[in-house]
């Protein structure tokens, strides 16, 4: 361990990004109850088109909610990292195969209000896992009300036309890309960003994320 890691491990000892206890030896980015009790999502998940599948690691519930809440929303911009290796290990493990890296990136606006690209943040952690480059190849161009405040399925849809954009389609196309956003709840955002990925070029599109939603 290097001298600067050692002092700040001691300044700020590490916690698990779930629960938030404190970790001990030889245990990284989870405590041992959370890397046993979190709900695992086992397999992947279609809700929408244009991409092949959608490879959640966990179900979005009870301590995965509060983490991803205080990731997105409290600042700690820190738990990329341990997202990062969890979706990692996740794609090794059910052999997701792709070309390009890529993530839903959220506005201008919104980045310089939250003052960080919440799944560019988790898609650099999962590329220096995979020690594959992480390539832009989306921009959104225009601020939408957030996902979350809209009421049904199709609300959610029709808020996410037109909002996104492809960049350096040379970079993807005829290329398998795989794309990291933080959830899916209905798929929404995955279907549109990949349309715009598909129309531009990509072979085809694969989606890694940290939770899905339960559809009631
Ligand atoms: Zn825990």
């Amino acid at each position: 361990m290097r001298l600067l890691d050692w002092l700040l491990d001691l300044i700020y000892p590490p916690k698990c990004v779930f629960c938030g206890r404190l970790l001990h030896s030889g245990e990284t980015d989870l405590c041992g109850k959370c890397r046993h009790s979190l709900p695992d999502f086992d397999g992947s998940v279609k809700r929408g088109k244009f991409y092949r599948q959608c490879w959640p690691v966990y179900t979005y519930e009870g301590a995965v909610v509060d983490s991803i809440h205080r990731f997105k929303f409290g600042g700690m911009q820190q738990y990329a990292q341990a997202y990062g290796r969890l979706i990692a290990a996740m794609l090794l493990r059910c052999r997701v195969e792709f070309d390009v890296l890529t993530w839903v990136p959220i506005s201008a606006k919104r980045c310089r209000k939250r003052g960080y690209d919440q799944s560019w943040l988790i898609a650099k952690a999962v590329a220096g896992e995979l020690k594959v480059p992480c390539v832009r190849t989306l921009e959104k161009f225009r601020d939408n009300k957030p996902q979350s405040r809209q009421k049904d399925a199709a609300s959610r849809h029709s808020n996410v036309l037109n909002v996104y954009r492809s960049v350096h389609p040379e970079n993807f196309a005829g290329k398998r890309v795989l794309l990291i956003d933080d959830i899916i709840t209905t798929g929404a955002t995955l279907t549109e960003c990949s349309k715009v990925l598909r129309i531009a070029g990509a072979d085809e599109v694969e989606c890694a994320v940290l939770a899905a939603t339960m559809l009631r």
